[in-house]
């Protein structure tokens, strides 16, 4: 297995002058139902000043492009969404080569309007997270545009992908991310529900506002896997019903990443994303 550790790399994406070539230019943030949907995967060990990501992070190609996959909980499923190392898994992709990140995910829904098994690809999020650092500026006056929240050039592709594959996407939804790993009360639930809001997940922040803090697009495809304890009537979400919903839609989610990783554009110049930090001076050098 090649190790890399921060920027010194060893195995493939070294030039004889010891420049480093991106090993990866997309990276997809999700479950272990990705393993499979690299070809030629390699492993790579990265450390960050944050410490390690939850995994080695896996890279290979799909659709002829060069793409990292990341198991966001670990791939024995060891970190709790409250554990997760946020700021080192941005940090570790980036400093691949990474500047898109697709993160399919499962989500509650707080309408009857979309059931179990419908996408969703939200426009807007709501941060309900209390203990996860979700910044890397902790030095200096840096604040990063996040009024939308998603890459604006990701989400098109996304929708528009998924119709073609024939799901019908919702287009727009917030989403609220919860501090977990419990689920809702009733109570919270139809709060969520009241305000306005469409989805309730527990990762999505601070993975977002990381993303952007690094100036990456980021874009999460959001798969509805029960209705949210609010909008039901019995005993409320169970995770093997979670589970058992995304393992029924995984295989559709991996051909979803793959039409978008094929149709997304090579380069990022009029992108928001690639742009965000203009203008801020960063206590960092960007990896
Ligand atoms: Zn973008």
């Amino acid at each position: 297995m090649p190790t890399r550790g921060g920027l010194g790399p060893s195995g493939s994406g070294v030039s004889p002058g010891g420049a480093v070539s991106p090993l990866a230019s997309i990276a997809v943030v999700g479950g272990s139902g990705f393993y499979e949907f690299l070809e030629g995967a390699e492993e790579v060990k990265i450390d960050t000043p944050f410490g390690a990501p939850s995994d080695p992070i896996a890279v290979g190609e799909v659709a002829g492009r060069r793409v990292a996959f990341l198991p966001r909980h670990g791939r024995d499923h060891r970190f709790p969404p409250h554990k997760i190392p946020y700021r080192a898994n941005m940090w570790a992709l980036r400093s691949l080569g990474v500047r898109r990140v697709l993160a399919p995910t499962a989500v509650g829904s707080l309408t009857p309007l979309y059931g179990p098994g419908t996408l969703v690809i939200p426009d807007q999020l709501v941060d309900r997270t209390r203990t996860r650092p979700q910044t890397y500026y902790d030095e200096g006056a840096c604040h990063v545009p996040f009024a939308d929240p998603y890459c604006p050039s990701v989400r098109p592709v996304a929708i528009a992908m998924a119709r073609e594959q024939g799901w019908v996407p919702a287009s727009s939804g917030t989403l609220v991310v919860i501090e977990g790993p419990r689920f809702s009360t009733r109570a919270e639930s139809r709060w969520f529900a009241a305000q306005g809001w469409t989805l309730v997940g527990m990762t999505g922040h601070p993975e977002a506002v990381l993303a952007r803090e690094l100036a990456l697009c980021y874009a999460p495809l959001a798969l509805v896997t029960d209705l949210d304890v609010g909008l039901e009537e019995g005993e409320g979400v169970t995770q093997a019903e979670v589970f058992q919903v995304f393992a029924a839609n995984i295989k559709r989610m991996r051909d979803l990443v793959a039409r978008i990783i094929a149709a997304l554009p090579e380069d990022r110049e009029d992108d928001l994303c690639a742009h965000a930090l203009d203008g801020i001076t960063l206590p960092f050098d960007l990896p």
